[in-house]
């Protein structure tokens, strides 16, 4: 039996400082000053490792909820230069330079990502896969790299038609082959499709192959400014009638940035029903919406705050790593929390206070993780450690991810930066203590500061 005192951690929700044990990859307790209460129940304490986390806070995992793992690192490609800056453009041009993909290729950028990604503290990633190919490269790629990488990260994958599930030839076909061949969701894109009937059969086709493949269901809908584009209202009826609501996914919904208002009162009371999710790409629609708008420019991000305060669950997204439709983008979630914090104008005490939430628990609450996710006894040894004392700290430092822990193996633990002889510096940035790990024989008594 291989254990772990995990000592000093901030936990949410608890005023002291917290110890973690944790054994064959999982939480086996949890409390403050395990030590004399170990040692009191005759445990060996010799043959245990303690790692001092220096009061540090240890959330839950970070979750990417809307990520492209076969589209990273492409926008340098020749001929994928997006000019106008459009999501319409990002898909005609990834249309005419997608043809030399290969199994091999997308799995070395997909991996890269995922490196980045798991640096940053993500744990969990869900990603789309573009089946609008008849090779289905993509899938394949990412179908290999979900197994290749499970025991690192949980990786989720959508059979996604990029160009159209009715206005590509076949793409609903493709759909369905992706999910034979074992994709976790059903994708569709309804405002991109050629007309709104087309978009509507889409969405009327995905509740009917998530129901009969037993699948998740995660839709590109309504990204745009067109406060006439509606679907998410579809999706949410349907896969509510077909209760499967809290397994189904509205990704961007821009288009509730421009709605009026009696329009989403009145879709919030399906929404609460229906127990959709919505998962909100904040960088990404910051840069591609609002570019048929001159001044005022709209924001093109759907209504996080509005949702939150409805008790409907939103997550939050990468979507790009340097593709035709974004430039940038490293996989660093807590950029991501703070672009939306700033665009929803969620900054109340209480707001940034769990505000991490967008990136854990909502995003597993998308992911459709539930008894396997949290830090709780019993569950698997999945967290990660940030640089700030608590939450508040986290969100306002834009605190670094220092340590990720899965099913009890450390994936990395980051160096101290702070190293400095300017009085200056050194009084009012004392860096916090290394975290340390040494064999609990080697670590003397349990003091406390
Ligand atoms: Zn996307």
């Amino acid at each position: 039996m291989t254990a772990t005192l995990f000592t000093n951690a901030a936990l949410r929700g608890h005023d002291r400082l917290q110890d973690l044990l944790v054994e064959d990859g999982r939480f086996r307790l949890i409390g403050p000053d395990l030590a004399p209460q170990l040692a009191a129940q005759g445990r060996d304490l010799a043959r245990m490792d303690v790692v001092d986390l220096g009061g540090r806070l240890v959330s839950e995992p970070f979750c990417d909820t809307h990520l492209h793992l076969d589209y990273v690192f492409t926008s340098r490609k020749p001929g994928a230069a997006n000019t106008s800056g459009t999501l319409f453009e990002g898909i005609q041009r990834w249309g005419e330079t997608k043809a030399d993909l290969t199994v091999d290729e997308v799995k070395a950028r997909a991996r890269r990502a995922v490196a980045m990604e798991m640096r940053h503290g993500v744990q969990y990633i869900r990603t789309h896969a573009d089946v609008t190919d008849p090779q289905l490269t993509s899938l394949r790629a990412l179908l290999e790299l979900r197994e290749e990488l499970a025991d690192l990260v949980t990786i989720q994958i959508v059979a996604f038609p990029q160009e159209g599930m009715y206005s590509y030839p076949g793409g609903a076909e493709l759909v369905e082959e992706g999910l034979r061949m074992g994709a976790d969701c059903v994708g569709a894109i309804p405002h991109y499709e050629a007309c709104r009937e087309f978009g509507e059969r889409s969405i009327h086709t995905t509740v009917e192959l998530a129901a009969r493949y037993g699948r998740l269901i995660d839709v590109h809908c309504d990204e745009t400014d067109d406060p006439n584009s509606r679907f998410a209202e579809l999706l949410a009826a349907l896969a509510h009638a077909e209760g499967i609501g809290a397994m189904t996914t509205a990704s961007h919904t821009c288009s509730l940035g421009s709605a009026d208002d009696s329009y989403f009162f009145h879709l919030t009371k399906l929404l609460k029903q229906a127990r959709m999710n919505f998962a909100c790409a904040p960088t990404e629609n910051l840069y591609l919406q609002g570019r048929q708008d001159t001044f005022p420019k709209r924001r093109g991000i759907t209504r996080v705050k509005e949702l939150t305060d409805a008790g409907i669950n939103v997550s939050l997204g990468q979507d790009s790593m340097q593709d035709p439709w974004y430039p940038l983008g490293n996989g660093n979630m807590m950029i991501i929390l703070d672009y939306v914090l700033h665009l929803a104008q969620m900054m109340t005490p209480a707001e940034i206070d769990r505000a991490l939430d967008l990136l854990t628990v909502n995003g597993a609450t998308t992911l459709g993780l539930r008894e396997g996710y949290g830090i709780d006894e019993g569950k698997p040894a999945n967290f990660v450690v940030l640089d700030a004392p608590d939450a508040f700290g986290a969100v306002y430092e834009r605190a670094d991810v220092v340590m990720s822990v899965r099913a009890g193996r450390t994936l990395f633990t980051a160096p101290d930066a702070l190293r400095t002889d300017v009085p200056l510096l050194a009084d009012h940035l004392r860096p916090a203590p290394p975290i340390a790990a040494r064999p609990f024989a080697a670590a003397g008594q349990f003091t406390r500061a």
